[in-house]
C-alpha cells in the first residue's frame, strides 16, 4: 500500500488552527495575493496564509514553522519592489497587516511605538491633531513593518532621513520564536552592537518585526511648494547639486524628466506646466526662512537655465502637486496603454548625479526604450522607469537588460544598486559586485547565526 507521508507545512497548519482558526487560510485567491509584490517577477504560492494579530501569535507560528522546518515570508501590503514577498519556497505568508495599533504618542519626547501593519498615512492622520508627523513617505500604501524591513524612504528624505533614521528601536521575532526589543527611547545610545540598524533592511530573512517605536517630527510653522522648469536634465541636476552644497536645507526636492512630466500632465491633469525637466521642490520652516530658502534656490536654478519658478503656498494647489508626484509612478505606466513598467533604483554621490542621470537617458535612447526617471535627486537617488510590451516575447527581459546598464553604470560612478527598494530577488547578482566577498560572508554569516535552518524570507537577498 502507498501511503503519502506528510509534509512538514501541513503540521504547522493543523497546529497554528489551533489558535489562528480561520486566519490561517488555504484559500487560492488569498494565496494568489500573496504570491508577489508589484514587481515583475513570477508569482510563487504560499502554502497558507496567516493573518496574525498579536506578538504572540507569531512567535507560536515561527516556533512551530521553526521546528518543522517551514519556510516563514513576512507581508506588510505587498508594495515592494524586487520580488521581496514571494515564497519562492512555499511555507507561510506571514501577513501583518491587520496589526494596526498605534500604542503609544509621546508628545513631549516626539517618539511613539507602533504595531508593523499601521501605514505611514495612517500614523500621518493619527498625528494631525497634535502638531507632529511622520515625514518618511513612500510613493505607496505600505507598512511601516514593511518599511522598516526595506529600509524605505521618500520625498522628505533629503530632510528629515530614511526609515532607518527615524526607528529608535524595535520588537522582534527571531526566527526560533523568541521575542527580542532592540534599540531604545533616547535620541542618542552608545550601548552594544545596534541590533535596530541589523533589522532595518533585513527583508524579513532575519526575523519578523512586530513594533516599531519611532522618531517624530514638529508640522513646520510655514510649508511652501515651488516647480521650476529647464530646458536640459543637466540644468536641473546641477542645480540639485548646487541647492545641497550651498546648505539650503530643503524638505523637498524631486526631479521629472520631461517624458514623466508629460506623462504627469497628462494623467494628473497639471495645468500651466510643459512636458520639459521639472524640479519640485518643498521649504519648512518659519515664514522668514521659507522665503529665504525659496529665493535662494530661485537665485541658483535660473543660473542654470531654470524658468518660470511659480510658488504653491495654498495648501491645496500644494497637496495637488505632491499627489501628482507620488503618483508618477502609475502616469508612467499609463503613459503606454498596455505596457508594463520596470522600475530602477540607483543612487550615487551626488557629485556624480549628472553622469548617471544624462548616460542613463542617453543610453536608454539609443537602445530604443521607452522610459521616464523621477528621482529623489537631493540623495542622488533616482528611479528610471522601462516601459515594456508584455506581448513582446523579449520585451521583459531587454527591460531588465537597460536595468543592469543602470546598476552598473551606477556602482562605476561610485553608488549603490538600491538606493530604498531593497535588494529582494531582483537585485541578489549586484550584492557581491558592490560590498566584496568577505563582506558578504559576514552578511551571510549573520543571517546562519539568527536564523540556523534558513526558514525566514528564504531565497532573497542572497542567491540561496
Ligand atoms: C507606486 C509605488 C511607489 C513606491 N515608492 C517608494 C518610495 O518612494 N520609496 C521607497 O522606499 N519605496 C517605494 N516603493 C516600494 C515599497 O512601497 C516599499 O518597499 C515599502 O517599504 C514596502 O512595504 P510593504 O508594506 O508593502 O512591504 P511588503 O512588500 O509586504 O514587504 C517588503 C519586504 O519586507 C518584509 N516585511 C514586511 N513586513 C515585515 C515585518 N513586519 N517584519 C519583517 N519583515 C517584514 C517582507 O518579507 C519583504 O521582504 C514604492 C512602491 C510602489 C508600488
Amino acid at each position: 500500500m502507498n501511503t503519502i507521508s506528510p509534509r512538514p507545512v501541513d503540521a504547522v497548519i493543523s497546529a497554528a488552527r489551533e489558535f489562528l482558526g480561520d486566519r490561517l487560510s488555504l484559500n487560492a485567491t488569498i494565496r494568489e495575493q500573496h504570491a508577489k509584490g508589484e514587481d515583475n517577477t513570477t508569482p510563487t504560492l504560499p502554502d497558507a496564509v496567516a493573518f496574525v494579530e498579536t506578538t504572540e501569535e507569531v512567535s507560536r507560528l515561527v516556533k512551530l514553522c521553526h521546528q518543522h522546518e517551514v519556510p516563514v515570508v513576512p507581508f506588510g501590503a505587498g508594495t515592494s519592489l524586487e520580488g521581496h514577498v514571494n515564497p519562492v519556497r512555499g511555507g507561510i505568508s506571514l501577513d501583518l497587516s491587520r496589526m494596526t495599533g498605534v500604542l503609544e504618542v509621546n508628545a513631549d519626547d516626539m517618539d511613539c511605538l507602533v504595531e508593523p501593519g499601521v501605514t505611514r498615512q495612517q500614523l500621518n492622520e493619527y498625528l494631525r491633531d497634535q502638531g507632529m508627523f511622520f515625514p518618511v513617505d513612500p510613493g505607496s500604501h505600505c507598512t511601516l513593518g514593511g518599511m522598516v524591513a526595506t529600509r524605505a524612504s521618500g520625498t522628505c528624505a533629503v530632510r528629515y532621513g530614511t526609515i532607518r533614521e527615524n526607528v529608535l528601536g524595535l520588537e522582534v521575532v527571531l526566527a526560533d520564536g523568541r521575542v527580542i526589543e532592540t534599540g531604545g527611547r533616547t535620541r542618542k545610545a552608545a550601548n552594544g552592537y545596534d541590533l535596530t540598524r541589523l533589522f532595518v533592511g533585513s527583508e524579513g530573512t532575519l526575523g519578523v518585526v512586530t513594533k516599531i517605536r519611532l522618531r517624530l517630527h514638529g508640522i513646520p510653522e510655514a510649508t511652501s511648494a515651488a516647480v521650476v522648469q529647464f530646458a536640459s536634465l543637466e540644468g536641473a541636476v546641477r542645480s540639485t547639486i548646487e541647492v545641497m552644497q550651498t546648505g539650503i536645507p530643503v524638505a523637498r526636492i524631486e526631479l521629472l524628466d520631461d517624458d514623466m512630466m508629460a506623462a504627469s500632465i497628462a494623467y494628473s491633469k497639471l495645468e500651466g506646466y510643459a512636458p520639459l525637466t521639472t524640479l519640485f521642490l518643498e521649504f519648512h520652516g518659519s515664514e522668514a526662512g521659507v522665503k529665504e530658502q525659496a529665493e535662494a534656490v530661485e537665485a541658483i536654478t535660473a543660473a542654470n537655465g531654470g524658468t518660470g519658478f511659480q510658488w504653491a503656498s495654498d495648501p491645496a494647489v500644494r497637496a495637488k502637486l505632491w499627489k501628482a508626484r507620488h503618483d508618477s509612478y502609475w502616469a508612467g505606466v499609463a503613459s503606454k496603454p498596455g505596457w508594463k513598467a520596470l522600475t530602477t533604483d540607483v543612487c550615487v554621490p551626488i557629485s556624480r548625479l549628472v553622469e548617471a542621470l544624462v548616460g542613463a537617458k542617453q543610453e536608454a535612447k539609443e537602445l530604443g526604450h521607452a522610459t521616464c526617471i523621477v528621482g529623489h535627486v537631493g540623495d542622488g537617488n533616482f528611479h528610471q522607469m522601462v516601459l515594456y510590451d508584455p506581448n513582446d516575447p523579449q520585451g521583459l527581459e531587454r527591460a531588465w537588460d537597460m536595468d543592469r546598464r543602470i546598476v552598473s553604470r551606477g556602482l562605476s560612478l561610485g553608488g549603490t544598486c538600491s538606493g530604498e527598494h531593497g535588494i529582494g530577488l531582483g537585485k541578489r547578482e549586484f550584492l557581491e559586485r558592490e560590498h566584496g566577498v568577505e563582506a558578504l560572508a559576514v552578511m551571510r554569516s549573520l543571517k546562519a547565526a539568527l536564523d540556523p535552518k534558513g526558514i525566514m524570507n528564504p531565497g532573497k537577498m542572497f542567491r540561496n
